[in-house]
């Protein structure tokens, strides 16, 4: 090759390299509560101690440059008939109104579990492609319900709707660790939160931002490094939050699933939503 054609070459590969990392725009969007506090030990295993946490329930947009509108789960609908007694809420498709999004307008959900809270609202964003781990969503369907299975948190109607989303050849699902699905998305297990939960790491230009969902519910278990109670493996989920706190320089930008101090740690762009980035 000469001198002019490979200089040529890595211009053509510089720029599919830019074209490859869009800059993400990263909201939190919080669209529920409980309405009582829990106390720290139900939250980390090993916690002592009086104090108590309050818990939010959220889910979190990344709007890509490269016109991606993507949803980090997908919060939940009424299908749980929750006892307002127990937890304040409004339908999480609402809170994109606030930032003049439609919902037939999300192009992609990330599922890191499927937990009711996380998973429930799916069929809000009908032209969304959504994202799963293969083993996550093999034991959500078939041995979570055999005897034995874990299911909690489980609900059968999300059952429904994840296998519809599949016959309708909208559903990817992503198999292992450390896997770039979308441009500058990767995905990442490990924490063992349901049978093979998965956390977002969003690299968008200079610092990368963590979206743990449930592999940490609060900043609690970030800096105290103790697990919840929630996990098939209890030693996986701390390694995890380890393995975490490696991959970003500032402790803020691992954001967990429940915590509401995300909603004061970041710029308010509308009443609970906030800009992580
Ligand atoms: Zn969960």
């Amino acid at each position: 090759m000469n001198f002019k054609l490979s200089i040529f070459a890595i211009i053509l590969s510089l720029n599919a390299f830019c074209q490859s990392n869009p800059s993400y725009e990263i909201y939190a969007l919080k669209f529920g509560e409980r309405t009582n506090k829990i106390p720290v030990s139900d939250a980390a295993v090993g916690a002592t101690g009086s104090d108590s946490l309050n818990v939010c329930f959220m889910y979190w947009l990344l709007k890509g440059s490269n016109g991606k509108i993507i949803l980090v789960d997908a919060g939940f609908t009424d299908d749980m008939k929750i006892n307002p007694k127990f937890i304040a809420w409004s339908p999480p498709e609402q809170m994109l109104s606030k930032l003049n999004i439609k919902p037939e307008a999300v192009t992609d959900i990330i599922l890191t579990h499927p937990h009711w809270d996380h998973i429930g609202g799916i069929d809000l964003y009908p032209n969304a492609q959504v994202w799963m781990q293969k083993e996550d969503y093999n034991y959500f369907v078939g041995e979570a319900w055999q005897k034995g299975g874990n299911k909690n948190g489980f609900n059968e109607l999300d059952v429904l709707k994840i296998v519809n989303r599949n016959l309708n050849q909208k559903l990817k699902l992503v198999q292992g660790d450390d896997i770039e699905i979308l441009p500058g998305i990767k995905v990442f297990t490990g924490s063992k939160h349901t049978y093979e939960s998965q956390f977002v790491l969003v690299d968008s230009a200079s610092d990368k931002v963590i979206i743990a969902s449930d592999n940490a519910w609060f900043y609690y278990n970030i800096n105290s490094l103790l697990p919840i109670p929630v996990t098939h493996d209890v030693k996986a989920y701390s390694k995890n939050l380890k393995r975490m706190k490696k991959m970003v320089t500032n402790m803020d930008l691992i954001i967990p699933g429940h915590d509401p101090l995300v909603f004061s740690k970041f710029p308010r762009v509308a009443v609970d939503v906030v800009k992580i980035k």
